[in-house]
């Protein structure tokens, strides 16, 4: 195997990649076909406003963390102290999030905190939570819970923790793993996660990595090994969020033709099966949001920061409270529907939330299908491709691949474990 490895995409785990294998002495090109990085961690500057793709927070306990700090990536913000209120039908209560509030929250009876209390313990004394991967969330909320709100709340919590509504398809194994690293805390990223894409870029810079953006990888040469790559033409300068409608990558229209021996593939799975063609790995489900982020110029309900629905999918949060987000005074603010919805349902959260917000809106956009993740864990047997395949010079990573972690943690872990073995196998 030669030295030159290319890379196709500019998100989390392509970045991260790059940076390892640059510094390992490989000569890395990357291709994105944005003419930006950063893939769904961009951020958008808005009239002094950063929007990022919807909510997102980083998990301080999760593998993407170590492997920024390996990276030598810092991480700053500020961490949500988890108050906050609790819908339920029409009543509103404290928000259980932390010892306190579960106490005194009106949400649940005496017997009722106590069997939550009871199992929260148990959540965070788990050894090991891959003893329950063979079987869903629902399975092991319906074994473990005997009250009905309890249930809701424990399935509200795992949600918030996942980003996905949909139990009964999820291993039990991955949502109490990733509520343990939820119950460690998150980061809401001072100037939004473009802090971190720009920080990884430099840092790949730094180490020699080549970036080509506003091209398009349209094919993978591959006859038992892989062979080469073919770019197509510059990329329309187009907004992200308009993803979902741009055509996918032809094979009808090959483009210009570069040798390569080594190729990491950090795109989507759709994609990845498109430029690879016969692939082993099973169809995977995507976890799917819809987002309405908003700019205040002022908070009219400064108290109010945090609401999770408990009996419905829905995620409201000021992340202008705990990070750096907005000019002097503003507020920044997430409204979110877990397995997608419609715009109205945001808004009418927001009227209860932030009454006159309105009025008050400097920028304000909708995001109706975006994908938080390209992998839903489902039960074992495991579903996720290994970052090295069974094609010799072809690697994957992405927050679809590997073993470890949900979202960014396993795309960035993907990252690291493809980036060891392009280093392991030349
Ligand atoms: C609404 C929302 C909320 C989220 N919240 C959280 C959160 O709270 N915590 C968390 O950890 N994660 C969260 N995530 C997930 C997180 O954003 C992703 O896990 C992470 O950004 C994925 O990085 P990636 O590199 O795997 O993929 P991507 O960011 O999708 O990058 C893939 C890149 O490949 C490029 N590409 C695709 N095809 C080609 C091609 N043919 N040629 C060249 N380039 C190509 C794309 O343009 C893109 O830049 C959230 C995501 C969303 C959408």
């Amino acid at each position: 195997m030669g030295k030159n490895v290319v890379i196709v995409g500019g998100g989390f785990a392509g970045l991260a990649a790059s940076i390892f294998l640059a510094r390992g002495g490989r000569t890395v090109t990357l291709f994105e076909k944005r003419r930006y990085l950063g893939g769904r961690a961009i951020t958008h500057l808005r009239h002094g406003f950063r929007f990022n793709l919807g909510p997102h927070a980083f998990y301080r306990g999760g593998a993407g963390s170590a492997v920024l700090r390996e990276l030598g990536i810092p991480v700053r913000g500020g961490v949500p102290n988890g108050a906050g209120i609790a819908l339920f039908g029409k009543e509103r209560h404290k928000f259980p999030g932390n010892l306190w509030s579960l106490l005194t929250t009106g949400l649940l009876r005496a017997n009722e905190k106590i069997e939550l209390a009871k199992l929260f313990l148990r959540v965070r004394r788990m050894k090991d939570p891959s003893a329950f991967a063979a079987i869903s969330e629902r399975k092991w909320l319906d074994d473990s819970v005997s009250n009905e709100r309890v249930r809701q709340t424990m399935e509200a919590l795992l949600r918030l923790a996942t980003y996905c509504n949909e139990p009964e398809r999820m291993s039990a194994a991955a949502a109490l793993g990733q509520l343990r690293r939820a119950l460690r805390g998150v980061i809401y990223v001072d100037e939004g996660w473009q802090k971190i894409v720009d920080a990884l870029h430099s840092s790949a810079v730094a180490a020699g990595v080549n970036f080509v953006t506003s091209s398009r990888i349209v094919a993978l040469d591959i006859d038992g090994a892989v062979r080469g790559i073919e770019f197509g033409e510059l990329e329309p300068d187009v907004e992200d969020t308009m993803e979902l409608r741009m055509p996918r990558p032809s094979r009808e229209h090959p483009g210009t033709r570069l040798a390569a021996d080594t190729v990491l593939l950090a795109v989507d799975p759709a994609t990845a099966r498109d430029l690879i063609g016969e692939v082993v790995w099973p169809e995977m489900r995507t976890v799917i949001a819809s987002c309405l982020d908003v700019a205040l110029s002022r908070q009219p309900q400064p108290k109010k920061n945090f609401a999770l629905g408990i009996d419905q999918p829905l995620y409201y949060s000021v992340h202008s409270r705990f990070a750096q987000l907005t000019p002097k005074g503003g507020a920044l603010i997430h409204v979110a529907r877990y397995g997608g919805g419609e715009e109205n349902e945001l808004e009418a959260l927001l009227d209860e939330m932030q009454p006159g917000w309105r009025d008050l809106t400097v920028h304000r956009r909708f995001l109706p299908s975006m994908v938080v993740s390209n992998a839903l864990i489902p039960p074992a047997p495991a579903a996720r491709p290994s970052p090295a395949t069974p094609i010799r010079g072809l690697y994957l990573a992405g927050d679809w691949v590997g073993d470890v972690g949900l979202l960014s943690d396993a795309a960035l872990a993907s990252a690291r474990t493809a980036a060891r073995a392009i280093l392991a196998a030349s």
